[in-house]
């Protein structure tokens, strides 16, 4: 995929970043950004959810294209922040500070203020 991932062990409900050093140590490309809405979209790695292959790479930014039947997965798809061009890198931050005052610093924030916790279970 032409991106660091994080070992998937690593990647539960507290997998964000603890302070703001932190955040632009881990955000601080699109590449990266795109890394970790990989990681926390797909934790068990990547699963198609037309074929349930499990090989997939980036078409373009933003898109993972399935290996086996070429279905395209957006990975901003059922997120505030789907079809838009601003940079991850924006709206991360943006979030970041939404999700440390509301709800404490984490994925499961982030997630919620994404809208990925329903959506995902459409993947499954
Ligand atoms: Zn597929």
């Amino acid at each position: 995929m032409g991106m660091d991932l994080p070992p998937r062990q690593s990647i539960n409900e507290e997998y964000f970043p603890r302070n703001l050093m932190e955040f632009d140590e881990w955000f601080s490309t699109e590449d990266a950004c795109e890394a970790y809405l990989i990681a926390i979209r797909w934790p068990e790695g990547f699963r198609c959810p037309r074929c349930g292959n499990d090989r997939a790479w980036r078409r373009r930014r933003r898109v993972m294209v399935c290996g086996s039947c070429r279905h395209e997965n957006p990975l901003t798809a059922g997120t505030i922040f789907h079809k838009t061009h601003k940079p991850l890198r924006l709206w991360f931050k943006a979030i970041w500070w939404l999700t440390s005052q509301k709800y404490g610093a984490n994925a499961l924030g982030l997630k919620r203020v994404l809208g990925l916790g329903s959506y995902e279970m459409a993947w499954v």
